[in-house]
């Protein structure tokens, strides 16, 4: 399967494939981190190997805020959608799931840090809820 994503403004696309997606991993994290860059209750990522993951248009236009300590940001310079980012090894892909142009049939497969949600979040769902990360 092909699934496409892309940002607000369409400067930055990728792509996903492979008939493994399906089992990728999919993570929703409530913690204070999420909710400041996404500006909403949780963000929503999914884990994907490389061989799985290609930049159509974009990579080179993607701001990365990547503070010293504890996680950071990716994103479009000019619509601030979240961007896909890699780990050092450029092994790893975090996609922003809610930057996928259709449906890829996944279901949320763990929520983290539902120990520090915020007050007026009251998501239900599937998935394992961790107090904190799942480590
Ligand atoms: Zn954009
Ligand atoms: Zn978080």
């Amino acid at each position: 399967m092909t699934v496409s994503g892309s940002c607000l403004c369409g400067q930055i696309r990728y792509e996903l494939h492979g008939d493994d997606l399906r089992s990728s991993f999919l993570y929703q994290c409530h913690c204070s981190r999420c909710r400041q860059v996404t500006g909403s209750a949780a963000n929503a990522v999914l884990v994907i190997p490389e061989r799985n993951f290609r930049w159509l248009a974009g990579d080179d236009l993607v701001k990365h805020y990547r503070p010293e300590s504890g996680s950071g940001a990716s994103f479009c310079p000019e619509c601030s959608s979240p961007a896909p980012f890699s780990d050092e090894s450029g092994r790893t892909y975090w996609i922003p799931a809610g930057g996928l142009d259709s449906d890829i049939g996944l279901k949320v497969g763990a929520h983290m840090f539902t120990g520090s949600k915020a007050g007026w979040d009251e998501f239900s769902g599937p998935g394992q809820c961790f107090d904190e990360g799942m480590s």
